[in-house]
Parts: structure tokens; sequence; C-alpha cells
């Protein structure tokens, strides 16, 4: 089956309204499409979306050396592109600023459209799935994607203490987590959980006798999460160690098999697009990685792209659900 034809008026329906899902509405209008559909069960931002945060951090390091493997290569151009439209782009630009690192060296068919809760056909000549670790209750992605939960809890700073860490540094402690400057708004100092990620498995209902990770909604942090943020806190700032959480909840993205993204033309079904497996780094893509989606929509993906992000279920035959992917820790919780 070949895909439909594409021009301007053709009708696109993107399902999910989180950092992918709204990069791509963007770069399809900025290209002149008039006919852009977003659908989401939340209101934007929703609250369970992985880019739904007070900040992320965003990092780019140019590569060296000619024999770099087409995953690192792949990486930096999209973080390249990334850190261009935070720098450069009007809507971009007043929410980024440099702030520096400091890391811690003591611990180591096809598709017509989508169809709505209350029964409603939202048929389109394209469709778009972007919808973050939700993704994989939309489609068989024959084990590509694994939802991945970290925890993020925040702390209440007064006005003059928020005004103090101003520009504070990247936290990050491999074992324990990273936190930053408190948000200018609320004034929260947000921690986030660097352990290797909670999963919930379940019965895989496409592949009889396996599991699956499935995320689940939760304004709420295990306690053993907590213990390792306040710990966290003690050896940075330990006059905030004991102060309350007033906010914290489990945040889930999709990891791939080899934490690479995974942007492509499904197989089996020509006008859908995939754009998913954020793999904990997607929010500092929000600027450019709608226009890699719709390069892959177009059927222009450059080549330090395509072969890296394709659909790529070969590398999920016999997937350790239970690997940390090279994060801190000996297995997945
Ligand atoms: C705690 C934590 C910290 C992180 N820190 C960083 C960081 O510092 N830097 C960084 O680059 N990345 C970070 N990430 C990763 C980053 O947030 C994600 O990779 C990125 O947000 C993924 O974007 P997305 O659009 O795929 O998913 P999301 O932003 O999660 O959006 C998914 C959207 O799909 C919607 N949806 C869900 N189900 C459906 C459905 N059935 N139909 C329609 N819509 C649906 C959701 O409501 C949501 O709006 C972090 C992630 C976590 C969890």
């Amino acid at each position: 089956m070949t895909p439909p034809s594409l021009n301007e008026s053709s009708s696109i329906l993107i399902v999910g309204a989180g950092t992918w899902g709204c990069s791509t509405a963007l770069h399809l209008v900025r290209r002149g499409y008039k006919n852009v559909t977003v659908l989401d069960p939340y209101p934007v931002p929703s609250s369970i979306a992985a880019g739904n945060d007070v900040n992320k951090i965003m990092e780019h390091k140019e590569l060296k050396g000619p024999n770099t493997d087409a995953r690192s290569i792949a990486f930096a151009t999209c973080t390249r592109s990334a850190l261009g439209g935070w720098t450069n782009d009007p809507i971009f630009k007043p929410y980024f600023h440099g702030t520096g690192l400091i890391l811690s060296v003591y611990e180591a068919g096809d598709v017509i459209g989508a169809r709505t809760a209350d029964d409603v056909v939202h048929r389109a000549d394209h469709t778009i799935l972007a919808a973050g670790a939700g993704s994989d209750r939309l489609l068989d992605f024959k084990k590509q994607l694994r939802p991945t939960a970290w925890t993020l809890s925040h702390i209440q700073m007064t006005a003059e203490e928020s005004q103090l860490y101003r520009n504070l540094p990247v936290l990050f402690n491999v074992a324990k987590g990273f936190f930053m400057e408190p948000d200018e708004d609320e004034h929260h100092l947000k921690i986030c959980d660097e352990h290797p990620g909670y999963c919930k498995f379940i019965q895989d209902p496409n592949n009889a006798g396996e599991m699956k990770s499935s995320p689940f909604a939760k304004e709420q942090i295990p306690l053993e999460a907590e213990a390792r943020a306040r710990e966290f806190l003690r050896d940075t700032m330990p006059h905030l160690a004991e102060r309350p959480f007033v906010f914290a909840r489990i945040c889930w993205d999709a990891d791939t098999p080899d934490r690479a993204f995974l942007i492509d033309r499904h197989p089996d079904h020509p006008s859908l697009i995939v754009a998913v497996g954020g793999s904990g780094n997607g929010a500092m893509q929000m600027p450019t990685i709608g226009g890699f989606i719709v390069d892959a929509l177009e059927g222009k993906l450059q080549k330090e792209l395509k072969d890296v992000v394709r659909w790529r279920p070969e590398l999920a035959v016999n997937r350790d659900w239970k690997s940390t992917q090279n994060r801190f820790g000996d297995q997945i919780n």
C-alpha cells in the first residue's frame, strides 16, 4: 500500500497534544498545512504528559572523532537542532537559559483517523501517533516501547529563596536524582529521582504469556523515592531536606530498546506516522522535533536520523523488560 497523497489541504490528525504532538502541530502550520487537528483526552497541558513540568534539562555535546556511532550522530543532530530552536526561535527563546551542570562524582490494515471516548470517529488522510507513554495502548508496538515512570517532587520556596537560587546550575547525582533552579511562577524547587525507573507489569493482551508495562496516573511517589530525594537534599541543600513536598507525581515516558527515538511511517498502515519513544530525552527536543516528524510525513527525513529512528521491532525481540538501559541501578523496579 502506498501512503495517500500529501498537500497543504490534506487532513492531518495528531493523536497526543504533549511535547512532540504540539511541536508537530507547530511545524505543520509553519509549513503551510491548513487542516491539522490535535486530539488529547486532557486539556493542554495534559496532567499526565511527561512534558508538563516546571523545568527540563537541555544538553548538547558536539561529537568528536570520525567513528562515532549512528545513534550518537542521530541524537546530536536532534539536540543541535533543538538548541538552535531554544536560542533563536521566538516561541521558545524566552523559556531557555543556560545555567551549567554540576555533576556529582562520589556515586556512581491502514489507519483512517482515531475514535474518541465519545464514539466520534475523527477521519484524516494522515494520522500522527504522538501519545507518549500512552501510545503503546493504541497500537501494538511489538515491544518497542516500554512505558517507564520516574518521580517528581516539589518543595515550596519563598520568593527570596527563589531569587537566591536563580541561575542555580543543574545539580545531578546519578544515584539520587537531580534538581535545578526553582520555577519563577510558583517558586517550586523540583527534584527528579533518576533511579532506573518504575514499571507496572501486566499480561500483554497481544502476546500470550508475555508481560508489558502499563502506565497509570498518580499524584504520589513511592516512599523509597521520597527517601532518596531527601537524602540528595541532605547532601546538597540540608536546610531544605525536611521541608514537606507540596506536589509529587510519577511521570511516564516511553523507552525504546536502544533509547533512540522512534519516528517512522508504520510498515503496515501507510497513513500512520509514529512519533514516540522520548526515552527520557524528549522534552529538550520540543522546538524542532516536530520538524523532523513532519519530514517523516513528507518522506524526506535526513539520512543521519532515518535509519536510527526507524520502526525496528527486530531490536525488541526477547527484550529484557527489567533492563536499566544504562541508567543507574541493578534493574527496573
Ligand atoms: C520525570 C521526568 C523528567 C524528565 N526530564 C527531562 C529533561 O530534563 N529533559 C528532557 O529532554 N526530557 C526529559 N524527560 C523526558 C521528556 O519529558 C519526554 O521524553 C517527552 O516529554 C516525551 O514527549 P511526548 O510528546 O512523547 O510525550 P508527552 O509529553 O508525555 O505527551 C503525551 C501526550 O499524549 C496524551 N495521550 C496519552 N494517551 C492518549 C490517548 N489515548 N489519546 C490521545 N492522547 C493521549 C497525553 O495526555 C499527553 O498530552 C523527562 C521525563 C520524565 C518522566
